[in-house]
């Protein structure tokens, strides 16, 4: 049976990419492999409009995470760390084992970050050097506006922010440079639309400088040991890199840094979620300045979400489920990749026909929705 995967990691390939992952295996140390890595640089340096080079390594995105903290934080340092629900507490939870002095600020699931809010525990902890923020919180479908939230922080003395842009960086606007990120890390499998196994770090001049002056207690995780490879005239991996997810990612950024991809995605996003609250679900993020262009999380209020989530499986329609709290009682259904209105007519007539006995309450959910559609 055909399967529509609508989790939110790992997200459908395109063919395009999945024939780029095909190409012949080439060695890691020879000009093929540079010029390829060069050209990936360049297209996310389109993407994240910045100069500056990301390092690319073969890891997950919990990996990156790791790595940001292996490299600003340990016994030495007091982080702040903004939650938000399961993926802001984890990256608490990696720079807790650094032996980092943590200053916690949680919200509660579904509820964005306001800006006044970190700006306060930045002014009352004047010695935190680092702040933890995530961009896109895919547990709940809460897209943070990291750039008001920095804008809001003192100019001077500020700690480092480093941002879990896992689940955000190529579906929604993300630019580290211009917004004052310190650190950022993603992987391939998301709005990246490439299979699983790239982490991907991009470092402010401050983070580069910062980095540079800590030592690092991770070999594989050292970012400065990166840079020196990074920044080769043909630039390299320090160790053996999964080459064709090389290819396969320099074949996704194509179709992502098009122009007019971030707008396409957010009114996918608004389209989708229209409709799914006209069949009769609540979704997860009351107020829409935060609800995320890459997923949404809703739940129906029969209580009948999980019975739902099993049948739209049965029909071949493969959101995922919620996590932590939310097990049982939630559906993520993402739209990272490239949405249009032939997969939102799919994912709400799925949806009307997994409702079982709820669907007498389903209201004009294709009129509203298409009518969002078509008004762009
Ligand atoms: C998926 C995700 C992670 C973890 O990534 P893995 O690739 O599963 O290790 C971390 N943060 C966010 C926001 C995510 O969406």
């Amino acid at each position: 049976m055909k399967r529509y995967l609508m989790t939110p990691g790992p997200v459908p390939v395109s063919a395009e990419v999945s024939l780029r992952e095909a190409h012949t295996l080439i060695g890691h140390r020879g000009k093929e492999f540079s010029d390829l890595f060069s050209g990936i640089e360049e297209k996310l340096s389109r993407l994240l409009d910045s100069e500056g080079k990301t390092v690319i390594f073969p890891a997950s995105g919990t990996g990156a995470l790791e790595s940001l903290s292996a490299n600003f934080t340990g016994p030495d340092t007091s982080v702040i760390s903004v939650s938000c629900g399961v993926f802001g507490d984890r990256f608490r939870e990696i720079t807790t084992l650094t032996g980092a002095r943590m200053i916690n600020v949680d919200l509660p699931p579904g509820e964005g970050v306001r800006p006044d809010k970190v700006a306060s525990a930045v002014k009352s902890n004047p010695d935190a050097s680092v702040l933890l923020l995530t961009q896109n919180e895919t547990s709940t479908g809460v897209f943070n506006h990291i750039d008001e939230i920095i804008g809001e922080l003192p100019k001077n003395g500020r700690p480092l922010v480093l941002v879990d842009g896992v689940s955000s960086v190529g579906a929604m606007p993300c630019f580290p440079e211009k917004w004052g990120i310190d650190g950022l890390a993603t992987a391939s499998q998301k709005g990246l639309l490439t299979p699983p196994g790239l982490a991907l770090i991009w470092l402010s001049e401050r983070g580069w400088e910062a980095a540079s002056k800590r030592k690092c207690p991770s070999y594989y995780f050292d970012l400065p040991r990166q840079k020196e490879y990074l920044y080769k005239d043909a630039p390299e991996n320090p160790y053996t890199p999964p080459v064709s997810l090389y290819f396969a990612l320099d074949a996704a950024l194509d179709e992502i840094t098009s122009d007019g991809w971030f707008a396409e995605r957010a009114l996918a996003a608004r389209s989708l979620a229209a409709g799914i609250e006209s069949l009769g679900f609540d979704l997860l993020v009351r107020d829409e300045k935060f609800r995320s262009p890459g997923l949404t999380a809703f739940s129906h209020s029969s209580g009948e979400t999980s019975a739902i989530l099993k049948r739209l499986k049965t029909i071949g329609v493969e959101p995922a489920g919620g996590q932590g709290k939310f097990k049982g009682n939630l559906i993520r259904m993402s739209h990272y990749h490239d949405v249009r209105w032939p997969e939102i007519s799919l994912a709400l007539g799925s949806l009307y026909a997994a409702l079982g006995e709820s669907r007498k309450q389903a209201g004009d959910f294709m009129r509203r929705a298409f009518e969002i559609w078509e008004a762009n």
